[in-house]
């Protein structure tokens, strides 16, 4: 089998690899299982002095690797810049806290002593999205080898270009060799791996389905895993919100990586008496969008990553105009590229599909509550419980109004963002597990009681 790497702007091929058989792979992850005894038995500041050289590996590089990542998957350059230098800051996180986190813990019981001590569980796979291609990666590695954990990794079939020189950083930084290990592998050898028990946990950012199927295997299999899935954050704008404000950074929300987050902005629900206000102002902050080449600094959305995608947005906004929305589409259409152009649909209903499935492109549907009470009860009819924003003048209120959405995130007057210092992840169908801050380190940790008596 070959893995396809295509440049959605120029639909030009980047780069094909043959994909490794599951054959190949049981003889590459034993060498990894080989060098976990080395690397495991390093003390955690041991290991940091990698992942600082990593920072810096990553920040000589930045330019190169953005630009594999803005070549594979169409994301404007300046955002994939912002990518590197995020992964960077992740890196200086870790190493500056990784050490406390992992501290044994002192517990007083009538024994002589008691203490919790964190253990490494060996070699961990990770199943990641095109999305962000290096931040995904970073996020779930960097505290999983910390920690003391060898890495696999098993990237998305169309960015194996990104997926090689994040292998590439790892090696540059000194890590010892198949410490961090990518896997050029399909879906299914990926899930023959976990069936195999040839490695000890999985992380897997993706899909519900692929989310579902590998919690399957995990869980038959008794490993630990961790999922992060997809997600149709609400972004309420309350009639006391700064409007223009919620627009401006509402349009970033929804349209940034031309709408292919899970915690982007996918519904925006607005209190009746400021809808039309709301409106007009986003519909202005939209036209500011420059589209086009993402190679270009000035650009604000590229294309979408895989042609694909285009039919699924097409059937999304059919299915709203047959239930009677009328989008507004802005910029000028591309002859070549998988573009997409941004839309607005006004006046969503619930029964259409924009506002009932996740949508992952640009289109940003506004659906009217009447009171905050209606508001939350539609942030809240969703599967997905990843993130969502709330805009208000009155804190209190809108801190209020945040204990009642069932969700991992809830931003006041500001975008959710991922951050390494706070967790990550989401309730309902929107995963399992956090990744990120102290939670995130001990995702892949055998937390072990000692009593001494
Ligand atoms: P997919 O689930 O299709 O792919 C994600 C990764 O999983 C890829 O590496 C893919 O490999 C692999 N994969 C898919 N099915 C299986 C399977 N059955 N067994 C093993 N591996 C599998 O997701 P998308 O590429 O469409 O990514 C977008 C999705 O990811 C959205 O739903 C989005 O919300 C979610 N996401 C969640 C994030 C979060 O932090 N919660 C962040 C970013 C995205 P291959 O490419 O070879 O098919």
């Amino acid at each position: 089998m070959k893995i396809k790497s295509i440049n959605p702007y120029t639909e030009e091929i980047n780069w094909t690899y043959d994909a490794l058989s599951f054959g190949n792979c049981e003889d590459q992850i034993e060498k990894s299982r080989a060098a976990f005894s080395g690397w495991g038995s390093l003390s955690v500041e041991e290991r940091t002095v990698y992942i600082a050289r990593a920072a810096k590996v990553l920040r000589q590089n930045r330019r190169v690797y953005a630009e594999i990542i803005t070549k594979e998957m169409g994301k404007p350059i300046r955002h994939s810049l912002a990518e590197i230098e995020k992964c960077a800051w992740l890196c200086d996180y870790y190493v500056a806290n990784a050490a406390g986190f992992l501290r044994d813990e002192i517990v007083e019981t009538e024994a002589e002593k008691s203490y919790v001590t964190y253990e490494p569980l060996g070699a961990v796979l990770g199943i990641m999205p095109w999305n962000f291609p290096f931040w995904q990666v970073f996020r779930f590695a960097v505290p999983t080898l910390i920690a003391g954990n060898v890495c696999l990794l098993k990237h998305a079939s169309n960015v194996p270009g990104s997926a090689l020189k994040i292998e590439k950083v790892f090696t540059e930084a000194g890590l010892p060799e198949n410490v961090f290990k990518t896997l050029l592998i399909d879906a299914k050898t990926a899930m023959e791996i976990i069936d195999e028990d040839l490695v000890d946990g999985v992380s897997l950012t993706g899909s519900v389905g692929a989310g579902s199927e590998i919690g399957e295997i995990a869980g038959r299999m008794i490993k630990p895993f961790v999922l992060e899935l997809g997600g149709s954050d609400p972004f309420i704008v309350l009639e006391d919100a700064d409007i223009d404000r919620a627009a401006e950074v509402g349009v970033r929300a929804r349209f940034l990586n031309a709408g292919q987050s899970c915690i982007a902005a996918k519904r925006f629900i607005v209190i009746e008496d400021v809808v039309v206000d709301f409106i007009e102002a986003f519909e202005l902050h939209m036209q500011e969008l420059k589209i086009g080449d993402p190679m270009d600094e000035d650009t604000d959305i590229g294309p979408v990553a895989k042609k694909e995608f285009l039919d699924n947005l097409e059937k999304v906004l059919k299915d709203a105009k047959k239930k009677g929305a009328e989008p507004h589409v802005y910029g000028e259409e591309y002859e070549k590229g998988y573009f997409f152009r941004p839309t607005l649909v006004p006046a969503a209903s619930t029964d259409m599909k924009v506002l009932n499935m996740e949508v992952f492109g640009p289109i940003a549907p506004v659906v009217m509550a009447k009171d905050e009470n209606d508001a939350v009860k539609i942030a809240n009819s969703t599967e997905f419980g990843l993130g969502a924003e709330i805009w208000s003048a009155d804190l209190k209120r809108a801190e209020r109004l945040a204990k009642r959405i069932r969700s991992g995130f809830v931003t006041i007057n500001g975008r959710v963002k991922s951050d390494p210092r706070l967790p990550f992840g989401g309730t309902k169908k929107s995963g399992i597990g956090r990744e990120l801050s102290y939670y995130g380190l001990k995702e892949f940790v055998n937390i072990k009681t000692i009593v001494v008596n």
